[in-house]
């Protein structure tokens, strides 16, 4: 059975969470790139802000004007991959008043699919990749077993926190900090930590429903 899942409130709350967020991504992209991934990542967010109440209700069309969004507002390297991202999530539950555990595979797995294509990166090249990877193959591997969509959003965002803190150890192989070579070691990716505080927040305002 479905759940009827607010699109507006969700994705006024990764608005609110991508602002709050926006000096310690940016400190955390200072290290090893350019230092304005919260920046330009607020910006996009608040950008797509102005379009939520012209949007329709459901989860789908909410996620979709994101990604539009994001896609003509973010600069640098993540406006065409996180609007994949969120354009992606949409597409399983177009149409959709409601959704389920299986509705939630779907948008996790179609995402990925699509940003590891729009970025050509794997997991271990130090980006977003190493986050939503992990936390969507324990997603659904928690369903597998049985457990409740609660449990297995929980055991999700255990996954991409784990993931997000795998790339201080990791040599950057894509975008900027790429350019650092072994230098890159030692400090989180800002595209995975931004990635983390995404599914962190859709899994909590998803919780607030079911
Ligand atoms: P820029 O690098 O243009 O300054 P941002 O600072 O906003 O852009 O974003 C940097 C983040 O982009 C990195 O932390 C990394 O996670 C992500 N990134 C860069 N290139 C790629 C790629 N090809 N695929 C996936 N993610 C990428
Ligand atoms: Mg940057």
């Amino acid at each position: 059975m479905g759940v009827s899942i607010k699109g507006k409130e969700v994705v006024l709350s990764l608005i609110s969470e991508i602002d709050k967020n926006k000096a310690w991504l940016s400190e955390i992209d200072g290290a090893i790139g350019d230092g304005d991934h919260g920046v330009n990542m607020a910006k996009g967010f608040n950008m797509a802000k102005e379009k939520v109440d012209d949007t329709g209700e459901t989860l789908s069309e909410q996620l979709k004007s994101l990604g539009m969004a994001l896609v003509s507002n973010i600069g640098g390297a993540m406006g065409p991959i996180y609007g994949t991202f969120f354009m992606r999530m949409a597409k399983p539950i177009e149409g959709k008043c409601e959704i389920d555990e299986n509705d939630f595979k779907s948008m996790l797995e179609n995402a990925l699919k699509g940003v590891k294509k729009r970025g050509q990166a794997e997991v271990g090249d130090k980006t977003l990749v190493d986050t939503l990877e992990p936390a969507t193959k324990v997603f659904s591997e928690s369903l597998e077993k049985g457990l409740t969509f609660k449990e297995s959003l929980d055991a999700m965002v255990k996954a991409a926190k784990k993931g997000m803190e795998s790339t201080k150890d990791l040599v950057a192989k894509k975008g900027r900090s790429s350019r650092l070579g072994e230098r890159s070691k030692g400090t989180i990716d800002a595209g995975a930590a931004s990635c983390y505080i995404i599914l962190k927040t859709l899994a909590e305002s998803i919780e607030k429903t079911i």
